[in-house]
């Protein structure tokens, strides 16, 4: 089939329903849980505030708008290689210059949701990552690798979703040599529903955060806080994430959309 007839097909399939437009992406506002930080290790981004500037009255008569205060690395976000210190010397490595078609590709989806609702420090592997493959089939060069582990479901309240005692967060997460073989297969992103890339105790690891620190090494991409990973099918579906263009951005909010066959 030709590129023009393939889009031409896509664009029915959308309009008819066979392909549907799935949202990956948590409410965004003051609500929206974010990131600590012990004290010891840095300092945090700051909680989101919205402001008005007008709404339809004696500042602005006939419009209403806002304007916010935001961290980059705030809800359902991106980050971008130069986000680590490993990835900061990369060409293009930044939200304003990474190349625009690495913000659509297709996803694969690893469900560890019954293996988290047991343990919320559940790590998948690199063998949970090629057992996976045996029944779904080799993650293709290119690919979104989506950890689906329900723990969007928390989101609503920071302090489930963050679940941190005294010993820190509790929140699963990939290992060192699932990352690693992630790479090795070339991956372009890893995306997750938990607050950062990383399992809550991946401090502790060797490296220390390995989704931060060998994803943005490889100059590749994290997402985080999405939802609604169980609506899409383990491999097949196109995963569409394009953060701002901030100017030599860290990371971004962004809409994180699926387009997912209607079964
Ligand atoms: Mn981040």
């Amino acid at each position: 089939m030709s590129a023009k007839n393939t889009l031409e097909t896509l664009a029915k399939a959308l309009l008819s329903g066979d392909v549907k437009v799935v949202d990956l992406t948590a409410p965004l506002g003051p609500d929206t849980p974010l990131i600590k930080l012990p004290p010891e290790i840095g300092k945090n981004t700051p909680k989101i505030e919205v402001h008005t500037i007008s709404n339809y009255d004696k500042d602005g008569p006939f419009w209403a708008w806002n304007w916010f205060k935001l961290g980059e690395h705030s809800g359902t976000h991106f980050d971008a290689p130069v986000h680590w210190i490993t990835g900061k010397d990369h060409p293009n490595n930044t939200t304003d210059t990474i190349p625009v078609s690495n913000f659509v590709a297709p996803v694969c989806v690893i469900d560890c949701s019954a293996e988290v609702a047991k343990n919320p420090d559940f790590l998948l592997t690199a063998d949970g990552v090629k057992a996976w493959e045996k029944n779904h089939g080799a993650i293709p060069k290119g690919a979104w690798v989506l950890m689906r582990s329900g723990w969007s479901k928390r989101n609503g309240s920071e302090a489930e979703f963050l679940n941190a005692d005294n010993t820190g967060p509790h929140s699963p997460g990939p290992t060192v040599d699932c990352i690693n073989y992630i790479i090795e297969r070339g991956a372009i992103g890893w995306g997750v529903e938990t607050v950062g890339t990383d399992a809550g105790q991946a401090g502790g690891m060797d490296p220390p955060f390995p989704a931060h620190n060998l994803m943005h090494k490889a100059n590749r991409y994290g997402l985080a806080s999405l939802v609604n990973l169980d609506q899409l099918p383990a491999t097949g579906a196109v995963l569409i994430a394009a953060p701002l263009k901030f100017v030599r951005g860290t990371g971004s909010p962004l809409r994180v959309l699926a387009l997912v066959p209607n079964s």
